[in-house]
């Protein structure tokens, strides 16, 4: 008979003390309680012995718990015992992570044979790019684990509190339609009230079922069936079913069954959410955040592929839209306004449209409409006048009423005429809409450039000259709040002109050859440097920037490893910076010299992440360490649901890539990436890239 309880009793629990004070502690068994524990705590008491173990208990709202107890009785003078003292702990989240590695590690064997099935579900389900294909691939992945005859994956609606079919395979015929049409409340089901309480997995056979598995065991078809719960975090997302008809599906839940159930609803967890954020970030890589328009790249795209696909009696056209005083509208009235007014108009342009034509914004108040097919001229007028009628009343936005106006000038490509390419028929737009509005022939001033030719000339001795140098930016490690790593950029010192970014001469290295000559030169300057660095700094890794076009010769892993002994650097100090854009434009071969540069220790980060999302599959099959974020990313305020950065973190974080946020500018940024987990910083707000000198000075200098 319980005498007392403190308060952690009564928290664990959920009784209040004086509901317990005067019961025997019975009242916290129930039906999972395990009769063996019970009864060893019942011999030691009577004994007047001490007992420690650990039984599952139920708290007042029902939910069961493992309790570690420690019993220990105490005596009166005479030795005979007069109360028992019960020191009582929640270990549930242990005991659940343990007896999934006791059961995981009970047969070696099955163990190694289990783990590679699931390594090799893992990497099938890591192409899966959409949410679609991985619950497709998990389906077939279920039969081929548990060696069932047919699967069945149900969703969790927690809002419904119902549990809804979403994929199957297997099944054939009717049964098939039956089964997809499947939803279930736990009410119905206590086998299913168990998996939502337990979060375990439980076998279903004609000789341990309720009424309620028996019947769908016969209605079915079949003669057992497993489930395992699918959770992230702590949230139940769904449950797998392995069903078997025609193979003798397993007697009990044995370890190795519920290993690959526990370890395949786990991997589907994380490529659920991965497919998730593809989704998401895919959405967001093609689409104008503001106004749910399409950006620049998708119009692109898609006037690309439409000007490839063109009927041979039809042509296309392009519309370049602007809105007059759209900036005065900004001043005067502040952003919320101007971006009020934006999703009007967007929604009316929209409106105007015929089926199969695209409305982009492709800058702050510019839009670009393309239209296909077109037929004939008058078809290009008459939208021209919607659009116009479109923005006849004026637009709300709060309080503010605001008239706009377009400017527009279009591009008609002709089915006969020779093909253009579509920033060549945007632009032609572009310039029409500017004679228009303008009333002249002139095209756009250009920004004045240093004369190419000549810069080329010189640049074929800058590397002789020593004039061109590196200058060094930190990285910041945002746990630590330390410079753990450092990238060296190029600059070019040139006697006339002054210290040229690379902007201006990286390029016609490119064209010219000779960045061969200028990617060795900073990299031989760049690890001697880190060297000496590593002498105030012994961790710090160096980043150096690899063109497109060294990559591609096979001579840079002899040159990469003869700067390196030479220096006496350790490859993993290293870590080479490859353009995402550049991975996406030759896979093979990248993929191929990545991995020889892998194998050899360094380190390798793909640069401008999320410029050319293209390649995030890809990701998958080159060997590479982190992510750096292009700053356009970074720079762009995340809105609520919709943070492209955090989505990216997180994804990197599953393909377990480190991720480094550049052009970070503003301690606001640098503190969002804090709280969102990425791993490092770079960027004017933690400094700027220094000359060699300078650099060596700020990291010696005690922080
Ligand atoms: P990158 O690799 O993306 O380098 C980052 C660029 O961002 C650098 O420009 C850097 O000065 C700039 N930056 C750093 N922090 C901030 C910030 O907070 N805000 C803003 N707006 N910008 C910031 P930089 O030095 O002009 O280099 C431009 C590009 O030239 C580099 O882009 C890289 O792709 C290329 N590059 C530089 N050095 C080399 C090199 O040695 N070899 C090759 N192949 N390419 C190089
Ligand atoms: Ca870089
Ligand atoms: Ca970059």
């Amino acid at each position: 008979m319980i005498v007392f309880a403190n308060s952690a009793f009564t928290d664990t629990t959920g009784y209040a003390a004086d509901e317990v004070v005067g019961r025997n502690c019975r009242f916290l068994q129930g039906p999972g309680s395990d009769e063996d524990t019970v009864q060893a705590i019942r011999e030691a008491l009577t004994a007047g012995d001490a007992f420690s173990g650990v039984l599952l208990n139920y708290r007042k709202s029902g939910e069961a718990f493992w309790n570690e107890l420690s019993i220990a009785p105490l005596t009166d003078d005479e030795g005979s015992v007069t109360a028992y003292i019960s020191v009582q702990r929640d270990v549930t989240a242990s005991v659940r992570a343990e007896s999934r590695t006791r059961d995981l590690l009970a047969d070696a064997e099955a163990q190694r044979e289990t783990l590679s099935a699931l390594l090799s579900i893992t990497r099938t389900l890591a192409g899966q790019t959409s949410t679609s294909t991985v619950l497709r691939a998990v389906a077939e992945a279920i039969i081929a684990l548990c060696k069932a005859d047919r699967s069945s994956i149900a969703m969790w609606d927690s809002a419904a509190e119902r549990l809804s079919m979403v994929e199957v395979a297997g099944w054939h015929g009717p049964l098939d339609d039956k089964i997809r049409a499947f939803t279930l409340s736990p009410s119905d089901s206590p086998e299913l009230a168990g998996i939502v309480a337990m979060r375990e997995p439980v076998l279903v056979t004609r000789s341990s079922s309720s009424d309620w598995g028996k019947a769908i065991l016969e209605d079915y078809q079949i003669t057992s069936f497993a489930a395992v719960p699918v959770e992230t975090g702590n949230t139940l997302i769904g449950v797998l079913i392995a069903n078997w008809a025609e193979t003798p599906g397993p007697p009990r839940l044995e370890p190795d069954l519920r290993a690959r159930l526990a370890g395949l609803a786990g991997i589907t967890a994380t490529a659920i959410r991965t497919a998730g954020l593809i989704d998401q970030v895919s959405w967001s890589a093609t689409h104008d955040p503001l106004t749910g328009l399409a950006n620049r790249e998708l119009l692109e795209t898609e006037l690309s592929e439409a000007l490839t696909q063109i009927p041979s009696q039809a042509g296309l056209a392009v519309i370049f839209c602007d809105l007059d005083g759209f900036k005065r509208t900004n001043d005067s009235y502040g952003h919320a306004v101007g971006d009020r007014v934006l999703q009007e108009i967007a929604a009316r342009l929209t409106a105007v449209l015929r089926v199969g034509d695209l409305v982009a914004r492709v800058g702050g108040d510019e839009f670009v409409i393309l239209l296909t097919p077109v037929q004939s001229e008058s078809e290009i007028n008459a939208v021209l006048r919607r659009l116009r009628h479109a923005l006849d009343a004026p637009v709300q936005a709060g309080d503010v009423t605001v008239r706009a106006r377009l400017s527009t000038g279009v591009a008609h490509h002709r089915a006969q005429s020779p093909r253009p390419t579509a920033a060549a028929l945007i632009q032609a737009a572009d310039a029409d809409m500017y004679q228009r509005k303008n009333g002249r022939q002139t095209p756009r001033p250009l920004a004045p450039r240093p004369d190419q030719e000549l810069l080329q000339s010189a640049l074929a001795t800058a590397v002789q000259r020593r004039q061109i140098v590196a200058h060094y930016q930190p990285q910041l490690d945002l746990r630590t709040g330390r410079v753990v790593a450092v990238e060296a950029l190029a600059r070019w010192n040139h006697p006339e002109l002054g210290i040229l970014d690379p902007g201006q001469f990286i390029p016609l290295a490119e064209a010219s050859g000779l960045i061969h000559d200028i990617g060795r030169h900073m990299l031989q300057t760049a690890c001697r440097a880190v060297i000496e660095a590593r002498r105030s700094l012994p961790e710090l890794t160096m980043s150096v920037n690899v063109s497109r076009r060294e990559l591609a010769s096979p001579a840079y892993a002899r040159t990469l490893d003869d700067i390196l002994a030479r220096c006496g650097l350790p490859a993993s100090a290293l870590t080479l910076e490859i353009t995402e854009s550049h991975l996406a434009s030759d896979p093979e071969l990248l993929r191929e010299q990545a991995h020889a540069l892998r194998d050899y220790g360094t380190r390798i980060a793909v640069d401008d992440f999320g410029a050319g999302y293209t390649s995030i599959p890809l990701l998958q099959n080159i060997p590479i360490t982190e992510l750096k974020i292009d700053r356009a990313f970074v720079q762009r305020a995340p809105t609520p649901g919709r943070d492209l950065v955090a989505g990216i973190i997180a994804l990197a974080h599953e393909l377990h890539l480190s991720v480094v946020a550049e052009g970070v500018e503003t301690s606001a940024q640098l503190a969002h990436l804090r709280t969102i987990g990425c791993d490092r910083a770079q960027g004017y707000a933690i400094g700027p890239p220094l000359p060699h000198d300078e650099f060596l000075q700020l990291i010696a200098a005690p922080s």
